[in-house]
């Protein structure tokens, strides 16, 4: 077969959670939490299941839960979007990722994207018949370079894909980076793409600089959120889009097509939750900032040097005085011979530089966090 992504092999995520099962690793490579969901949250899946809440959704998501997501962008971005015509709930922020892409790039259109970045924009940008221009973070605080963004602007360029608290580097973007973005973009029809699945993994009292919260940029956007980072269940895949009406009509044109709906009694403990215990969001950042500087103090008797992570839940490592290996051997050996499992982060870069960093999550239990650090520090 003529395979249209012949680039692409099993995902990283995959590869090193084989490696961390087989070798018995405790897993800090694949973002997800070894910590349960709220009990509030599981206990109405299964009320809504047991109601007989079992069939198909509505297309753009169940009406309790696109009310209560229009509630809270009200609330956190003061930004008023219509649950009918402006929000879209996705089996996951991946899907929504892929049908923002497919509605809006056709062949020979430039989506500009910075790299490192999430392994899910490329393909999708390809299947379209677009072509991404890799645009590098430089370290060791993996800001955006606007001058290259300007320089890299053409007729051809259809879309910027942002992604801030940024996967895998924690970085954030400030006020001041939205206001160079809209200005670059004004005059032109340039779409933009936010993955803000981190929203609420902010730390150090900074505040989430969503593009919900500026009108030029809100206008053009396709804002993506991720319920399995903030509740906890990245195994529901559940997410939602806001985009205006207009883009919206486009996205939902492709998301009928793709999945047509999430699942149904999910939606509806979603719903009920975000509306009895909005706590639950308000309480994430000092829940997650703790366990980065738990996860920081264990580690500074190691060789590994980090300055920690502004956002997500994930912290990188760089390795540069410990071993020459590359990142991806490194990754490999901890997980084999030293126990603990690591993402390399070459795997999100086009053009992978020299630098030597390997990502850790740390959504995990402080039991396991201290554990790892433990074996990393004896290295
Ligand atoms: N974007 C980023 C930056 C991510 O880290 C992830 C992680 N899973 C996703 C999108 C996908 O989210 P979901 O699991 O909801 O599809
Ligand atoms: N977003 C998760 C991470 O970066 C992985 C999701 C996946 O396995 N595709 O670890």
């Amino acid at each position: 077969i003529n395979s249209k992504l012949p680039q692409v092999g099993t995902t990283i995520f995959t590869v090193i959670g084989e490696l961390a099962n087989k070798h018995h690793a405790i897993n800090l490579g694949q973002g997800f939490p070894d910590f349960s969901a709220p009990q509030g949250l599981l206990d109405r899946v299964d009320f809504h299941i047991q109601q007989g809440h079992n069939q198909y959704a509505p297309m753009a998501g169940v009406t309790s839960l696109r009310e209560a997501i229009a509630t809270k962008i009200r609330q956190r971005y003061d930004r008023h979007v219509s649950f009918d015509l402006e929000v879209t709930v996705t089996p996951g922020a991946t899907e929504a990722i892929y049908c923002a892409i497919t509605a809006c790039i056709s062949p020979g259109d430039e989506v500009i994207v910075f790299d490192p970045a999430y392994d899910s924009y490329e393909p999708a940008i390809e299947l379209s018949g677009g072509r991404a221009i890799h645009l590098p973070l430089l370290p060791p605080e993996f800001k955006i370079d606007w001058q290259r963004v300007k320089d890299a602007i053409n007729p051809k360029t259809r879309m910027i894909i942002l992604n801030s608290p940024h996967n895998p580097t924690g970085a954030t973007l400030s006020a001041e980076d939205l206001a160079t973005l809209a200005a670059l973009v004004s005059d032109t029809d340039i779409l933009l793409l936010s993955d803000e699945v981190y929203e609420h993994l902010v730390f150090d009292g900074e505040t989430h600089q969503s593009l919900l919260l500026h009108d030029e940029l809100a206008a053009r956007a396709f804002v993506i959120f991720s319920f399995g980072k903030t509740y906890h269940v990245t195994g529901w895949k559940t997410g939602y889009c806001i985009a205006p009406a207009t883009l919206t009509a486009e996205f939902r044109k492709v998301h009928q097509y793709v999945t047509f709906v999430a699942v149904t009694p999910i939606q509806l403990a979603l719903a009920d939750f975000m509306r009895d215990c909005p706590e639950h969001y308000q309480q994430l950042p000092a829940f997650y900032q703790n366990k980065r500087d738990l996860f920081c103090e264990q580690m500074v008797g190691s060789r590994f040097q980090f300055t920690p992570a502004a956002g997500t839940f994930f912290q990188l490592m760089d390795y540069s005085e410990i071993s020459s290996l590359d990142d991806r051997a490194m990754a490999e050996w901890l997980t084999r011979e030293k126990g603990v499992a690591a993402i390399p982060v070459s795997v999100f870069y086009k053009e992978p530089p020299e630098t030597k960093y390997v990502r850790f999550c740390f959504a995990k239990e402080d039991e396991t966090l201290i554990k790892a650090a433990e074996l990393l520090c004896r290295i």
